[in-house]
Parts: C-alpha cells; structure tokens; sequence
C-alpha cells in the first residue's frame, strides 16, 4: 500500500479523500491556491503545499506545479478527487510518466469516455441501450436536419467535449434547428475548444439514473447499485436518492448487471458511473463519468462499502477483494447539495462564514471542509457540505432529513438549505414522483409566491 498520496483538489472532497486515507494509515498532502490557505482540509493534512494564486488556471489545474509539489513531498500516489483534472487523460498520463500513480482509471479509458462520441460508440459496442441519435459526429446543419426528421423532434443538439451540463441545445421542430445547431457550434468552440457536435433524440420526462461500478481491469467487476439523480437544475444535480424510488427490483438487477458486465469488458480499472436517461421503462446510456462522483456518498450509506478506499486499493494494485454476492443493499440514503449560493436565482454568494452548525445524530453525515469564521472563495464551485442522510426505509431517511435540515446552520453566505426544506416537503418529491424538470418547476413556483 502507498505511504503517502497527494490530493490534488480542494473542499469537502479533498477532505473526503483524506479521512480515507488516514482510515488506511496513509500520509496525506494537500496542495492549495493562496486562497485555501487556511482550508480545513489543508489543516488536517499531515502536509501541504502552496501551489499557486486563487485562478484554477494557475493552481488546482497547474500540472507542472502539482508534480513538483509530489515530488518534494515524495508522494507516490496522486488522487484527482472531482473536477479540476480528474478527467483529464493527459494529466493521469503525466502522472504515470513522472512516475506516480494515478488514482483513477487507465488514460486510455479518461480519453475514451471524455469525448461522448466515441463513448456513446464504446457503449453501443458494449452492448448498452443508446437513444436514437447520430452514430458519430454531425458534420452539418443539412445533415443535422436530415436526421433530426428521421429520428423525430424534439431533438438535443450536444457537444462532443461538452460536461456539466453545458453545451447543449434543444430543437423542438424543424424551423428551430438551423439557429440552434450554429450557437451549439459556437458556444461549444468558445468553451471547450472543440466544435464537434452530436445529436440525439431529446426526451420530455426522464429521470437521470446512474449506476455505480468499481472495477480492477484484471477482468473483476461490481455494481453497487444506482442513483437517482434527476432532481437538477440547470442540468445540475441538486439532490440524490439511491435506491431509486422508480425503478423496480428486476429493474434495478438488470441494469447494474449491464454496467458491471460492461466494466468487466472494458478492463476498467477503478470507480466509475454509468449514466442513463430512464423513461417508460428503458434505459439509455447517455455518458460515463471515469471518477469518483459528488454523489457517491448515497451508495456508501446503503452499502457499507468505502469508495474512495476501494479506488486507492485499486490503484494500489490489489484485485477487487468484493464479489458481487458480497454487496448488500440496506435502508435508503438521500444527499442534499448545500451550495454557496442564492436559493431561488442560483446566484453565487461567496463570503466569510459567520456561524455553523451541523446536523448530527443516527443516519446523519456532513461531509464539508467548513467551519465557522472559514472563507468561502468566489473562484471556485459553489458546493460548501453534502448532508448525506440514510434511513431504513424512505419514508424514515425522509423525517430525519426533515429534522436534520431544521438543524443545519451556516450564516454569512447564502446557501441551497431553504430551498432544500422546501423541495423536502413537497407531495410529488414524498411520493418519489418526480423527473428531471420537476425542480425548474418547482423553484418558478417558490419564486412567484416569493414575489407575490
Ligand atoms: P454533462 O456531461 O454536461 O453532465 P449529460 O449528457 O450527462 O451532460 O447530461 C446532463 C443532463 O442533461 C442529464 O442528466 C439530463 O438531465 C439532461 N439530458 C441529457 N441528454 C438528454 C436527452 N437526450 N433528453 C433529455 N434530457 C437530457
């Protein structure tokens, strides 16, 4: 087993990764931007290392900084956490050339998975259901038109590099595709540097769910089991349920088998999630995240299993120890999003924290590198806590988080807590009746009263 890993990332993640590591008796770096200085995580690190301004560019995405800062700290394993360069191929790659381990799948797959054409390719070869759409790349507007009538409008016009929700574009008829094709194209130039677009058939009421995998790429692979993520806003995920209150349990086996048969196939090494769009009973793989998930924490409260251990374990070398008969499904865990932000307008609202308090108790887990008197910096991702709450049964997950939620205090910035309690108490969302729209809905809803 590795000594000591860098993290390289920030927050509650980075956090997150080291309370794994110190689980494993495993020394931990921090490297931070100027801003992060005094982060929680950089704290409880048995050592850090400043590697650059508060600008991404110039810090959490500085791969010559963060390789030096390995090298002299004589780490040998790096973690990528979420974002940042977590899936960045090249990088995992220099890792491995500058003779660290990545922690984290095999370059080759990052790549693959990156561009959603050829993972949308890769997932047709692996057998896995795919909505109708272009088979690769669209080169035109004539040929975007031309396929859009054979699949039948409304159609989602998406880019190739696209993530987090962005560059995608709708044409719900004919006369609509021209415009939206050419600002996909460019908006998809200007923020990912590559204009390659795709098409497929746009659905009106699915659910997002996805399926968790760990594999070893020596030919072992699990499932452990799926997540509803279909409360979004903006195509960003609010809040996480697992199991999903929509799916039946042939449903949910059938599924996981597939994504754990396609890991298999794949000889992919480490954590991944499987995505899919699920209404009317099918599936339809729409990407594959190659990294540890934001959401991650719902599957280990219901099975047991610590994810980021079993990556570095992975990394480390060892054979997946887990059989699929040994993953056991227990209770129900819902994680809500708490953000630095304005509720209703999605505004960021960075600032010093004045006040916190977290919610405790059976079932009850906060994962969060706050702490009152903290900063929370304008440059970065506006997620501040994950409230990760488990239950026996829904209905018991849905009181505490009840409970919890009243609990929970931060003061200073605006945070995602009011909104949460309200979405919480919502009929449609007790009775799991709810698809990847219902939040935009939802929050119009509390604007108008708001406003009214
Ligand atoms: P990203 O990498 O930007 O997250 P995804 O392909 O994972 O992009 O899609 C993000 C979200 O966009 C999905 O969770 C879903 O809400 C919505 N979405 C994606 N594809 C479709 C589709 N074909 N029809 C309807 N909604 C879609």
């Amino acid at each position: 087993m590795f000594e000591k890993v860098l993290i390289a990332n920030r927050g509650e993640i980075a956090l997150r990764i080291h309370r794994a590591c110190r689980e494993m008796g495993i020394q931990t770096v921090a490297v931070h931007s100027t801003a992060d200085a005094d982060a929680m995580d950089v704290r409880l690190a048995d050592e850090s290392v400043c590697i650059g301004p508060p600008q991404s560019r110039q810090s959490y995405l500085n791969i010559p900084a963060i390789l030096s800062a390995a090298t002299i700290t004589g780490a040998e394993a790096i973690h990528p956490g979420v974002g940042f360069l977590s899936e960045n191929a090249d990088f995992a790659q220099m890792v491995e050339e500058h003779g660290f381990v990545f922690i984290g799948p095999k370059p080759e797959h990052i790549a693959l998975m990156g561009d959603k054409v050829e993972a949308k390719r890769a997932a047709a070869r692996l057998g896995l259901p795919l909505l109708p759409g272009s088979e690769g790349a669209v080169g035109s507007e004539r040929e975007a038109a031309a396929l859009a009538e054979e699949i039948g409008y409304p159609v989602l016009i998406k880019a190739a590099s696209g993530g987090g929700g962005r560059g995608m574009k709708i044409a719900r008829e004919p006369g609509e595709l021209a415009g939206q094709f050419a600002t996909a194209r460019a908006e998809s130039q200007a923020n990912f540097g590559d204009s390659t677009l795709y098409i497929e058939k746009y659905l009106l009421r699915p659910r997002h769910i996805e399926v968790q995998v760990l594999g070893d790429g020596k030919g072992h692979a699990i499932h452990l089991g799926e997540r509803d993520c279909s409360m979004q806003r903006r195509h960003q995920k609010l809040l996480e349920e697992s199991p999903s209150p929509a799916l039946n349990d042939a449903e949910r086996a059938r599924i996981g088998e597939r994504a754990a048969e396609a890991t298999r196939t794949l000889g992919y090494s480490g954590a991944g999630t499987f995505e899919f769009l699920y209404e009317d009973g099918e599936f339809s793989f729409i990407e594959m995240n190659t990294r540890i998930q934001v959401e991650h924490p719902v599957t280990e409260e219901i099975t047991g299993i610590d994810l980021v251990r079993e990556q570095i374990r992975i990394a480390a070398g060892h054979s997946l120890g887990l059989r699929q008969e040994d993953v056991s499904f227990s209770g129900h865990a819902i994680e809500c999003r708490i953000n630095a932000e304005n509720p209703w307008s999605f505004q960021p609202s960075p600032g010093k924290v004045t006040d916190y308090h977290v919610p405790g108790g059976l079932g009850v887990r906060v994962d969060s590198a706050l702490y009152a008197g903290c900063s929370v910096p304008p440059h970065y991702d506006s997620l501040i806590a994950k409230l990760v709450v488990s239950g026996q049964t829904r209905n018991e997950c849905l009181m505490r988080l009840r409970r919890a939620l009243e609990e929970f205090v931060v003061e200073g910035v605006d945070t995602t807590i009011p909104l949460h309690r309200k979405l919480i108490a919502a009929t449609d969302f007790i009775n799991g009746d709810y698809n990847i729209n219902w939040l935009e809905r939802f929050v119009e809803q509390c604007d108008e009263r708001k406003s009214a």
